[in-house]
């Protein structure tokens, strides 16, 4: 399970199953377990604002300098 937080605020955006070892490219909604994030269009925002992602349907590709996580990774499916 991660926490993704935002690298302005530090505030916690999901709480996100992330499966397998690789980075945190997209977080597909439906592993998104909270989410504290704003959608304005296809923007996906923190509550301060900050642009974390774009949403792309099914997923939401994230901005790699927007975000952080802590937690652990599940290693397999
Ligand atoms: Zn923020």
């Amino acid at each position: 399970m991660l926490t993704i937080r935002c690298t302005k605020c530090k505030n916690k955006i999901f709480r996100y199953l992330k499966v397998g070892k690789g980075r945190v490219l997209r977080c597909h909604k439906a592993r998104i377990l909270r989410d504290n994030s704003l959608h304005r269009g296809t923007k996906v925002l923190c509550r301060c604002g900050n642009v974390i992602g774009t949403d792309e349907g099914n997923s939401i590709k994230m901005h790699r300098q927007a975000f952080f996580h802590t937690g652990t990774k599940v290693a397999k499916e």
